[in-house]
């Protein structure tokens, strides 16, 4: 028997924060008995933050979030994450501005990642069909801007 060594994903109940409630820094890293640094993470990673001192989180955006990050790890979406020399972690293709440019042949297409830590250039090769997987998953992911 072989426990193949499980990726920690870090994944939260996507019902835990109440949706019209506001939440400090604080009171986020308590509901998910998180570490600053986790937090910082969901931010790189597209956790919508209200921009005010100090700053906020929507119980519904932290929901959204959690509830996006939960689909992603139910599907094969690490075809969609790239590996940032910046700052060693992941970033997801379905977050922040991403821009795309054909390969070595016109199959392959390299999307590119700017890390929002670092500013890094993150690239990963896809073929034109998980090029149009990734379009259709951006679109039904809602942005990080809500108008209000
Ligand atoms: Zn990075």
């Amino acid at each position: 028997m072989t426990a193949a060594p499980k990726k920690r994903r870090n994944l939260q109940s996507d019902r835990k924060a109440r949706l019209h409630q506001l939440y400090s820094s604080d009171d986020v890293i308590k509901l998910y008995d998180i570490s600053r640094n986790t937090l910082t993470n969901w931010i790189a990673d597209g956790l919508t933050v209200i921009d005010a001192e100090p700053r906020l989180f929507r119980g519904s955006d932290l929901n959204a979030f959690h509830g996006r990050r939960r689909k992603a790890a139910g599907k094969p979406l690490g075809q969609f994450l790239v590996s940032c020399f910046g700052c060693k972690r992941s970033h997801s293709l379905l977050e922040g501005d991403i821009s795309i440019s054909p390969g070595r042949t016109d199959r392959v297409f390299r999307v590119s990642r700017t890390c929002p830590d670092t500013g890094a250039r993150a690239n990963r090769f896809v073929c034109s069909e998980e090029l149009g997987a990734l379009q259709r998953l951006r679109e039904t992911t809602p942005g990080s801007e809500t108008p209000d």
